[in-house]
């Protein structure tokens, strides 16, 4: 089942070149049947680097009926080898992480050393977290009568179409493809439009060691490939990360064909700061957890700063210096801390929502950090990163998910209103609150309406905590034994006879 190692390529420019215009299905790089392509483009300069396969209906067809018969095979497998084919695969990963970490750098423009080498070191974890699960497929023995022996087992589903995000693009990758595979489905990937070439090189690696045909990736764009993915007939789970709108498209889709959906989408995060927290320890965790070296571009992000009267102003201080300290720059370059936005279309949604906020009155917005001087940078979507104060929770920002480096300070002075505050917003993915009294904490985290709570840090979501929002933010859990047992699985019970 080993195809050979590839070379390590680190110069992200010419492996980009290598990976133009390609899918890989059934093992092998190939050309998509549609025969088009898209451009991709370096967000730091402006530069054509490579192409993207535009994959459509007739490849997902072909993609579909190779994963299908793939999967036959991969299922048959003992649980334990399909997972040590997996940590090998991982183990293989691991070799390319400085290729890999440019190669996402280059096309997302996210910088190297804050955001992309951990990112990879990050998927290398996430893939042998689950690889390490495979013994826990375990069904039970049900005690239905004592003249019958009742057991259930745990099968996988079959084919599972993956449709991923570009802001985190290889580890939300690995959240999906890892359980699915250690659970005995084969996968079709689709890429994001915005990062396909880092995704196609982690498959490309990963199929080194996997049979050929159980993971798949394609590109191409959201209605003419994502779209016939999740419609496919034999595709009988899907697993999506992205905005609600597309999430909601998704929902209807696998509806029609009464198949099970995670969807992952956006959050409004609030993070409470109560008066005796511990303020240095705070502003750290508000600069992780807003995100503001992959600038804001993170479903999780702490785009809601709820804090106390009382120490709001010396917050609001600290938080910008220690922000206006983050250098902005070439995304390849090791001194740089915070890259590009990944796209025009982004660059400009978020800049209307900044333009928004300074019109309204009372509102203040801090722009922090420099935007590079560099002249070979002039083309490129860098972007300040902004703290608002004196907007509401009314306001379209505070409402509205930005995926940007904007968050919005609001002052309270209660628990109760900050968590009023904290709750009243469509989302609910995550919260934190921050304070040195017991009381206060567990309070605030019974009460706070999120899928994850942290006290008194900002840790990025990891294998091991179930992960995963409620009310606009989506429908299941991610990155947890839970995860992979009730999302990629489904459980027959047998009933023997014995009398
Ligand atoms: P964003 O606004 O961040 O790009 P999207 O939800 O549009 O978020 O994109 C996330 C992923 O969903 C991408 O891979 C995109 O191509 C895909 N996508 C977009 N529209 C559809 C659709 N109608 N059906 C399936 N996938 C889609």
């Amino acid at each position: 089942m080993t195809h050979g190692h590839l070379d390590v390529l680190d110069d992200p420019f010419s492996l980009a070149r290598q990976l133009s215009g390609l899918n890989l299905v059934d093992g092998k790089l190939t050309r998509p049947l549609s025969k088009r392509t898209f451009p991709v483009v370096n967000p730091a300069t402006g530069q054509h680097i490579a192409d993207a396969a535009d994959a459509d209906a007739q490849d997902v067809e072909n993609a579909v009926a190779v994963a299908a018969r793939a999967q036959i095979g991969w299922s048959r497998l003992a649980a334990r080898e399909r997972g040590r084919l997996l940590a090998e695969a991982a183990r293989r990963l691991s070799a390319h992480t400085e290729e890999l970490a440019r190669l996402v750098a280059l096309e997302t423009g996210k910088a190297l050393r804050t955001e992309c080498r951990p990112e990879i070191n990050a998927t290398a974890d996430a893939l042998n977290f689950f690889a390490g699960l495979a013994p826990e497929l375990k069904g039970e023995t049900v005690p239905l009568k004592p003249t019958a022996l009742t057991y259930t087992t745990r099968e996988p589903l079959g084919v599972v179409g993956v449709i991923i995000p570009w802001n985190v693009p290889a580890l939300i990758m690995a959240f999906k493809i890892a359980p699915a595979l250690v659970a005995g489905n084969a996968v079709v990937v689709k890429s994001a439009e915005e990062a396909p070439l880092g995704v196609l090189r982690v498959i490309q690696i990963l199929n080194t060691v996997l049979p050929p045909g159980v993971l798949n990736i394609l590109s191409g764009d959201g209605p003419g490939c994502g779209g016939p993915l999740v419609n496919h007939p034999a595709v009988r789970k899907v697993t999506f990360t992205g905005s609600v709108e597309t999430g909601r498209i998704i929902a209807h889709a696998a509806a029609e064909k009464l198949i099970p959906v995670t969807l992952e989408l956006g959050g409004k995060s609030p993070m409470i700061v109560m008066p005796d927290a511990d303020l240095a320890q705070v502003v750290e965790g508000a600069v992780a957890g807003m995100r503001f070296t992959r600038q804001g571009q993170s479903c999780t992000a702490a785009s809601r700063m709820l804090v106390h009267s009382r120490v709001h102003d010396e917050f609001v201080r600290r938080l910008a210096e220690r922000v206006d300290g983050l250098v902005m720059g070439d995304p390849l370059d090791e001194a740089t801390d915070i890259g590009t936005i990944v796209s025009r279309l982004q660059y400009e949604k978020v800049r209307q929502y900044v333009e928004l906020g300074e019109a309204q009155a009372g509102a203040v917005a801090i722009r922090c950090s420099r935007l590079p001087e560099d002249p070979a940078l002039r083309k490129g979507l860098f972007l300040q990163p902004v703290i608002f104060t004196g907007l509401t929770n009314e306001s379209r920002l505070a409402r509205e998910e930005i995926f940007g480096p904007v968050t919005c300070v609001i002052r309270f002075d209660t628990l109760d209103e900050a968590i009023d505050i904290a709750n009243d917003s469509d989302y609910g993915l995550a919260a934190t609150v921050w304070t040195r009294d017991i009381k206060v904490a567990f309070t605030a985290a019974q009460r706070l309406e999120a899928g994850l709570v942290q006290v008194n840090q900002n840790q990025v979501a990891g294998p091991n905590i179930s992960y995963g929002g409620i009310k606009q933010s989506g429908l299941g859990k991610e990155l947890s034994l839970e995860s992979m047992v009730d999302h990629f699985m489904h459980k027959k019970t047998v009933i023997v006879n014995l009398e």
